[in-house]
């Protein structure tokens, strides 16, 4: 089965790379040249919200092609970057690349109302971290208001004060917040106290079992209930089957992600992805 693959390959990687130091030294070596040698894309996962299946935003994911090794996973060399110092790089690739194809494809704003990147700590490091945010986003052809930053509590939030004084000058022109992998971090409660968030991201390791395991269940329950209490919107990922999506649905989750509705892609397949939308309405 697909998935058993991509988590085992995913575990071969992280052992060969975590446990074999020359192999990680040619890594990072290797990624330091992938963004000038165009080794890096990005890929577009559509969000939709479940009570009419409309496309309610895009996560953004980063690519590496290594002309030797294939595909190399982000779990694997994104860590790599964080720790040497590569990641700003890294994360202006990303939003430029996505906002500069999303624009020529004229997708943004009324057909993807909302774009989320996934940012790391060090993007929020440096002093002039809110003028780099601001540098990126004037790219845009309109407002800043479909822009949605995604933050883990294990990477970004490590610099709270740092996220802090980014997010109070984008706040101002309409950029929101995303906790990420909600649920998996060790104050995630406290961080919805300290930021302006706008959403949360229940991590797919609470939904996967959601309809075998009674208790994740509950948990997500919860967790769904806490986001409406408190205004804010809820995004499922990593929802693969009809049974979780049902789930979902009954426990009043606003948006989902995942491979039930659609994979990862380049941005010629969003397109068509995008024109196909009212048929593929009908298979959900
Ligand atoms: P994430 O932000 O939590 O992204 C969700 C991951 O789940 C993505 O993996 C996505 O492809 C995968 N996914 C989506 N739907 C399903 C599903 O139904 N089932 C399963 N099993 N997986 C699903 P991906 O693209 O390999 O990215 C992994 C992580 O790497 C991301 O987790 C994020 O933390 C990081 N990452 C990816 N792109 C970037 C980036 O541009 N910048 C930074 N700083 N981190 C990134
Ligand atoms: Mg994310
Ligand atoms: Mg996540
Ligand atoms: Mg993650």
């Amino acid at each position: 089965e697909a998935k058993a693959i991509g988590n085992n390959r995913l575990r071969v990687y992280k052992s060969e790379y975590g446990e074999n130091a020359s192999k990680r030294t040619k890594l990072l070596f290797d990624l330091k040249s992938a963004l000038t040698n165009k080794q890096l894309s990005v890929v577009y996962q559509p969000q939709f919200r479940l009570h009419d299946k409309a496309i309610s935003g895009v996560e953004v994911l980063v690519r590496w092609n290594h002309p030797e090794e294939g595909l190399i996973p982000p779990d694997v060399f994104i860590p790599l970057a964080e720790q040497h110092g590569l990641i700003c790089e890294i994360t202006d690739f990303v939003m430029q690349t996505a906002i500069r194809e999303l624009t020529a494809a004229d997708l943004l704003y009324r057909t993807v109302p909302r774009v989320s990147f996934n940012v790391s700590a060090a993007d929020f490091n440096m002093a002039n971290s809110p003028e780099r945010f601001v540098k990126l986003l004037t790219a845009l052809p309109g407002s800043w208001d479909v822009i949605e930053l995604e933050l883990t509590e294990t990477s970004a939030l490590l610099n709270l004060e740092g996220v802090r004084n980014v997010v109070n000058v984008l706040e101002e022109r309409g950029v929101q917040v995303s906790l990420d992998d909600f649920g998996t971090g060790y104050s995630s409660l406290s961080t919805l106290r300290s930021l302006p968030i706008h959403e949360v991201k229940i991590d797919q390791s609470f939904i996967r079992d959601i309809t075998q395991n009674a208790q994740d269940a509950r948990l997500v329950k919860t967790i769904i209930a806490m986001a409406q209490a408190l205004n804010l919107r809820v995004v499922a990922e990593g929802v693969e089957s009809q049974q979780q999506a049902a789930y979902l649905s009954r426990a009043g989750c606003a948006e989902v992600q995942g491979y039930l509705y659609a994979k990862p892609m380049p941005l010629t397949s969003l397109q068509s992805f995008v024109k196909n939308i009212s048929s593929a309405k009908a298979r959900f």
